[in-house]
């Protein structure tokens, strides 16, 4: 009983760094606000929405202070996206979004330990819902734990929610010549080294025939566009 959308079960993931905004380090409010707008927005249409955050906006493992143990610090940036899942359920709530945050990290007086089949039921009930503490696992990324999740939850798309309008052939804050791609393959981005996602994720999309779709979070209207079918950013798939 899914909606009539090319894409009618989406996994979001949004990146911390794109809910910093402007800002160093944390949630900037309005970047937060507009996030849970277009996801109000595209739930309200009908579409079932899965929510991955990431965590960069407070820690990374990556760049954890010197000398300490990288699991360990894996953990910590785990933690980090369970702030963000918070702050967005929180966000979505005052919109009258109806939310459950799963966390692959059990911490039961706040959220939902992960349970795909109860994952996949709120997603039916008509409920956002929204995974924190990635995959659970160190030496993974937020970007393998949406894949994971979009493979889980049987999503018909990754929709990789960025500060940047697509996947482009050089860096476009730094080159003015810069291209953007509309279409690529999973192949492509490995053999070019594109930065899309770590290959990880990539290969789980690639291996799962899930098709990833990288775009502009702070355009309005996009998660719905991109749902509808139109080509918001740069798609990759087979
Ligand atoms: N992380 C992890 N395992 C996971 C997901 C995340 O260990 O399955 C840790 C890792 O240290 C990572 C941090 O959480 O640096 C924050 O996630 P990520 O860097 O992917 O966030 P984003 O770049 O999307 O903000």
């Amino acid at each position: 009983s899914r909606p009539k959308y090319k894409y009618a079960r989406v996994l979001l993931k949004i990146s911390g760094e794109a809910l910093q905004g402007k800002q160093g380090f944390g949630v900037d409010p309005a970047v937060l606000n507009l996030v849970a707008e277009e996801i109000a927005q595209a739930h309200n249409a009908g579409l079932q929405l899965a929510v991955v955050v990431g965590g960069g906006n407070y820690f990374r493992g990556a760049t954890a202070p010197k000398g300490m143990d990288r699991a360990q610090a894996d953990y910590v940036g785990m933690l980090a996206t369970v702030m963000n899942a918070l702050l967005l359920q929180g966000a979505l709530e005052n919109m009258g979004v109806e939310t459950r945050v799963q966390t692959a990290i059990e911490m039961r007086e706040v959220a939902e330990p992960y349970i795909r089949r109860r994952a996949i039921r709120h997603l039916d009930e008509g409920r956002v819902i929204i995974f924190g503490a990635g995959t659970g696992n160190p030496f993974f990324t937020t970007d393998t734990a949406a894949a994971l999740r979009a493979a889980e939850m049987n999503a018909d798309v990754f929709m990789k929610a960025t500060k940047v309008d697509g996947v482009y052939d050089c860096d476009p804050m730094k080159h003015q010549h810069a291209r953007k791609y509309e279409k690529l393959s999973y192949r492509q981005v490995s053999m070019d080294n594109l930065q899309v996602m770590d290959e990880t994720a990539i290969t789980l999309c690639k291996e799962n025939n899930i098709p990833v779709l990288v775009f502009n979070v702070m355009e309005r209207g996009n998660v719905l566009r991109a749902a509808a079918g139109h080509n918001v950013g740069t798609v990759v798939d087979s």
